[in-house]
């Protein structure tokens, strides 16, 4: 079971940027085995980290010296159509449970845009999809989670029950306990959707069409692109969507009708909901088979305020150190209404209107230089969004000190330090994003 092999697996991720040696990497097949595992490891003081599918950037999900859990075999997936509700368990991925949940026409409030990731490394960091601008994070319609604490106790934690655990856990980057199981909400799902797709030629009206569908109900889903123009610049893309049932809906002028786009390229298609969530899984295909999926990802996610983003990334894509992003890379610029994130542990600018800017570059094969250009010009972004009020999304590839992270959580750091004295005292848990000095 715990081959050679399965080291050297769990000393990568899909960031291919940091490596560092678990000293086993091991598959428990229920939550007393993981209890067992952690317990065992808080005794002798080693460290522990659940590992869902390594979709993290920066050996977030990695254990140097320690034990890497992978979570995969954790993967039942349990649907109470009368109750709204799934039970899935922290290994299991998004695809397995919308598999399980569009079977009885249901379906979470929001899903990853990418269907691959497990259910617990989501919730770990928080989720954001494309209907986060109406309904907030996947981690914000939990009902209930179960849990293995640092010291190897096994808890189920509720808005109700172990209520400052339930909010440690919550995007709380895997600090305080590791994910066994949670219960999810779910609504009715849509049969079909309509999806558009809106150019701009600059950012003005991208952003101004932006505001208006992140402040009213029009679309379900939502979210946008920068992509490198013909002979230069940028053209910025919405990709928005409407739910149908069926009888295809002639409401067109009514969603877009009012848009600053340019009309001689939107597009338009009609699709079944399911063909919408896995939208992704072909690029996932062709970047698996032209090799780009396995090289090195130095991402970078960024919460600004909106009208920062406005003011900020049209230049900053222009910049020389952005200029790979061109050719290699994709630039995600998502609308979030502030109001709707409530999990405390997911930092976020103030103020209502918000962008989630996600940069997503791939750096060549064999270039190390390179992916540290890349981790430095990442870091130069973070400060400067730092200082105009913007926040770091942890899910990227950057060296954060403890004095970031001090400095990331604000006023949330008090909880999130309590919590973490009384649940993992001894700081085995989930030491990748190096939060605790001396814990890494
Ligand atoms: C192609 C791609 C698309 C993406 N799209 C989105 C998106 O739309 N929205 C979004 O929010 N994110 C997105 N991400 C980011 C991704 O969802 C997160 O990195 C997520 O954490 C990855 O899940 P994983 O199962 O691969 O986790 P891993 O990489 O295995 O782990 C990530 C972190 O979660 C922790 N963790 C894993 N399992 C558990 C557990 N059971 N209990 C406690 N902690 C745990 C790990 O220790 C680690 O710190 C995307 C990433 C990629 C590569």
């Amino acid at each position: 079971m715990n081959a050679i092999r399965d080291r050297a697996f769990a000393a990568h991720d899909f960031g291919h940027i940091v490596e560092s040696r678990p000293l086993d990497v091991l598959s428990p097949r229920s939550g007393a085995e993981v209890q067992g595992l952690v317990a065992f490891a808080d005794r002798h003081r080693l460290p522990v980290t659940a590992r869902g599918r390594g979709l993290a950037p920066y050996g977030q999900s990695q254990a140097d010296g320690g034990y890497v859990l992978d979570m995969g075999a954790l993967n039942e997936v349990r649907c109470v159509p009368g109750e709204r509700t799934l039970a899935a368990g922290a290994g299991a991925t998004w695809g397995d449970v919308v598999r399980a949940t569009l079977a009885v026409g249901l379906v979470p409030p929001v899903l990853p845009d990418h269907l691959g990731a497990s259910v617990g490394g989501v919730l770990s960091t928080g989720g954001f999809g494309a209907s986060s601008h109406r309904c907030g994070l996947v981690a914000d319609w939990l009902r209930e989670l179960e849990v293995v604490t640092g010291t190897g106790e096994r808890l189920v934690c509720s808005a109700e029950r172990h209520p400052d655990l339930f909010r440690a856990v919550l995007a709380g980057l895997g600090q305080c306990a590791l994910i066994l199981r949670a219960v999810l909400r779910l609504v009715p799902a849509p049969e079909r959707v309509r999806r558009y797709r809106l150019y701009h030629d600059g950012p003005g009206s991208y952003f101004a069409d932006q505001r208006r569908i992140a402040r009213d109900s029009r679309f379900t889903h939502v979210e946008g692109q920068a992509r490198p123009a013909l002979g230069g610049g940028w053209r910025y893309m919405i990709e928005a969507v409407a739910p149908h049932d069926g009888e295809l809906p002639c409401v067109d002028d009514l969603l877009i009708g009012d848009l600053g786009h340019d009309r001689d390229t939107q597009e338009i298609e009609d699709l079944s909901y399911a063909e919408y969530l896995h939208r992704l899984d072909r690029d996932e295909r062709l970047l698996r088979a032209t090799g780009e999926w396995d090289r090195p990802h130095p991402w970078l996610g960024l919460l600004l305020p909106e009208e920062v983003a406005e003011a900020c990334v049209p230049g900053a894509l222009t910049e020389p150190e952005q200029q790979g992003l061109r050719t290699c890379g994709v630039v995600q610029l998502r609308p979030l209404n502030g109001r709707t994130l409530r999990a405390p542990m997911l930092r976020r600018p103030a103020g209502e209107l918000l962008c989630l800017l996600s940069v997503m570059r791939t750096a060549p094969p064999a270039a190390p230089d390179t992916v540290r250009r890349m981790v430095a010009a990442n870091r130069a972004l973070y400060e400067r969004a730092r200082a105009v009020g913007g926040v770091l999304h942890p899910m990227s590839a950057l060296a954060m000190t403890p004095e970031d992270w001090r400095s990331h959580f604000g006023p949330a750091w008090a909880d999130l330090a309590h919590a973490k004295e009384r649940y993992d005292p001894h700081a085995i848990l989930t030491r990748g994003y190096g939060l605790w000095a001396g814990a890494r």
